[in-house]
């Protein structure tokens, strides 16, 4: 239970009826003058964790936050509720900085806000000699960590500062940390057995959905498709660079030219960029087009949808922005459109790693590097695994991963044991995939007597990937060299991660803090690529099946031409059937089915509808109502 003296200032100072989780933990932390690490999604109301100790105990509190924007709000919001609050930051004219440091030097109470830029200032040292802070706080701490997604050289060096204040008390907050993080934001600050508060990363409301491409073309339909679907709410689309952001701004305007749509990057003159978010926040049902720079410290509450239209580089980062869908508790959908292009481009951002912010030891570009390459590879895994996608995002976190029912992510949707959905058709594992699942099997045992090696190396050697890498550790020697050749690699980087989490492969970290995972077999991998234990049945459907039908079940689209003369035949009488089933229905053809589904089906000549539901365009609704009629008309 609180105790009533907390919640009755918290009343008074703030208006707010009762505690959020954590909150409390954090207030009677601060106030025991113990340091504190808190960590808790956005919007969780991290603010309140010190501003209500900060006001109880009176004295000075120093608060380090990298946004002007973001400090400028809370200062003001403060005011308005008559709490002593200062602000010092570029942005104020000189008379207005001397009045703030007159007020310091006077023995100012309250909450001051301090850009991490002021403290390495000459003039701001001296100040802070001066000042005897009851509090220190660090907000977005994980800015300290050049593990972080979003580190910050100024501030690398507030532990430093702390120290000058004779360690004050201090707590660090952040939305966003794995616990590596969390462990260089405690080292870096120098914080002192703090007390570890972190609340839950579960984000119930919120329905996780990854897609992969092959073809922009087809990724700009679906995007299309979700941007039409939720005519009722306002929806964030992200995108990788300005370029992108501004050739879909366009293209959307054109396609919903009823919808208001609103372009958003730093490229923009201030001007606009403050006008666009304006719009933006008072709209019901706007649609903004971004690239990161969007988003930090908006609360809009009602987004119902985010996209991302490229992958960004983390977890932490994709998590954060797509965290800003349904802050209101209500549905919101989180949608991340992936397709090898957007790789591209990431691994040509992790390339200029030093470049751009003149870092020059090699040595620690090359760990640069590195570090982002591995944090890119935990999102590519988080795209193709077929688990749960809340519970990845609460394990890569750190969260204890809590009881998840009715998950609404699509990998439960498709999971029949966690789904209300009637069951997912079962299927079987092939032959043609227990042959190829074996060879690769074979092939990591190989690769690790050379290695090991880590889940990129190796889809290289399964791709049959000519690079200097594989060809120095005669990795292209091995027998199954080349053996998914055909595949994309996104497709092979997901088969290797979905042999880990069935259990036939582990990754491992064999230099403990370098987190440079590299793939074993397991016991379970050997028998089964001994042909002594079966597949497990968790990896059927891994390789579509021989042939041609591999190019059928992947979004590249069949032509006429890639039909055989019988899968000609089968697509007339496709056809036929579906201007039966338009004319019953009254809907226009392609609503029932596109062509390319119907040439897909032609192809694979599905035999019933456990395997007509297997094929992609056929989702389930379309199988209710359509599958029987379709099946028929092959048949006859
Ligand atoms: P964070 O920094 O964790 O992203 P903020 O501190 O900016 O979140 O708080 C987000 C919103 O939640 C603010 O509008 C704040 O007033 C509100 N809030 C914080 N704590 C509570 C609470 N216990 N009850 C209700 N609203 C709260
Ligand atoms: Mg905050």
């Amino acid at each position: 239970m609180p105790s009533p003296d907390l919640v009755q200032q918290l009343q008074q100072l703030f208006g707010i009826e009762s505690f959020r989780p954590g909150q409390q933990q954090a207030v009677e932390s601060i106030l025991n003058s113990k340091d504190v690490l808190c960590v808790m999604p956005t919007g969780a109301g991290k603010s309140l964790c010190y501003q209500l100790p900060a006001l109880i105990q009176g004295g000075l509190t120093i608060v380090v936050s990298p946004l002007i924007s973001l400090m400028e709000d809370q200062v003001q919001q403060l005011r308005d509720r008559n709490l002593p609050a200062l602000l010092l930051n570029s942005s104020l004219e000189a008379r207005a900085q001397r009045e703030v440091i007159t007020a310091l030097k006077n023995g100012f109470s309250g909450l001051f806000y301090l850009s991490p830029e002021r403290l390495f200032m000459p003039t701001t040292h001296a100040l802070l000699n001066s000042l005897k802070p009851k509090l220190l706080v660090v907000d977005e701490a994980h800015c300290v960590s050049i593990w972080g997604h979003d580190f910050r050289p100024e501030y690398s060096r507030i532990g430093q500062v702390r120290q000058a204040l004779a360690s004050p008390p201090t707590i660090a907050l952040t939305a966003t940390a794995t616990p590596e993080v969390r462990a260089d934001i405690v080292h870096q600050l120098r914080l002192s057995d703090p007390a570890t508060i972190i609340t839950g990363f579960d984000r119930p409301n919120l329905s996780y959905q990854c897609r992969s491409f092959s073809r922009p073309q087809s990724k700009d339909e679906e995007l299309l498709r979700i941007v039409r679907a939720s005519t009722s709410g306002s929806g964030v689309i992200y995108c990788s660079t300005r370029k992108n952001v501004e050739t879909l701004a366009a293209s959307l305007s054109a396609a919903l030219p009823k919808r208001s749509i609103i372009a958003y990057h730093a490229g923009m003159n201030a001007l606009t960029r403050n006008k666009n978010q304006e719009s933006f926040m008072q709209s019901a049902s706007a649609v903004v087009i971004a690239t990161n720079a969007f988003g930090m410290g908006i609360n809009k509450p009602d987004i119902r949808f985010v996209i991302h239209n490229n992958i960004p580089g983390t977890l932490e980062s994709y998590y954060q922005e797509a965290g800003r869908a349904g802050r209101d508790g209500l549905p919101a959908v989180c949608t991340l459109l992936f397709s090898e292009d957007d790789l591209k481009t990431q691994s040509f951002f992790i390339r200029n790693i030093g470049g751009q912010n003149g870092e020059s030891d090699p040595a620690h570009i090359a760990q640069l590097r590195d570090r982002a390459q591995k944090k890119l590879d935990s999102l590519v895994r988080y795209t193709v695994l077929l688990q749960c996608r809340r519970k990845q995002i609460q394990e890569y976190f750190g969260d204890n991963v809590t009881n998840i029912s009715d998950c609404t992510c699509d990998n439960c949707q498709r999971d029949p044991l966690k789904s209300r959905k009637p069951a997912a058709p079962k299927v079987a594992v092939s032959e043609h995939e227990t042959l190829l699942i074996r060879k690769m099997l074979a092939t990591i045992a190989r690769s690790e007597r050379k290695g090991p090696f880590g889940v990129t190396v190796l889809s290289e050697v399964l791709a049959g990937s000519k690079s200097e890498n594989i060809r120095r550790s005669e990795l292209d020697t091995i027998p199954t060299f080349g053996l998914l050749n055909d595949y994309r690699s996104i497709q092979i980087v997901a088969a290797l991660h979905r042999l880990i989490s069935t259990g036939l492969a582990e990754r491992r970290d064999p230099n403990g803090v370098k987190f440079r995972p590299v793939i074993h077999l397991t016991g379970a991998g050997i028998a089964v690529m001994k042909g002594l234990e079966q597949v497990p049945l968790g990896l059927a459907g891994l390789f579509p099946h021989a042939g041609s039908t591999k190019k059928a079940n992947t979004d590249s689209p069949l032509t006429e031409f890639d039909l055989s003369p019988e899968a000609k035949l089968r697509f007339d009488q496709l056809r036929a059937a579906r201007t039966e089933l338009a004319r019953e229905k009254s809907l226009p053809a392609f609503v029932i089915m596109h062509d390319s589904t119907l040439r897909r089906i032609a192809q694979l000549a599905p035999a019933d509808l456990i395997a007509l539901g297997q094929i992609k365009g056929i989702g389930e609704k379309k199988l209710k109502l359509y599958g029987e009629a379709l099946l028929r008309a092959m048949r006859d």
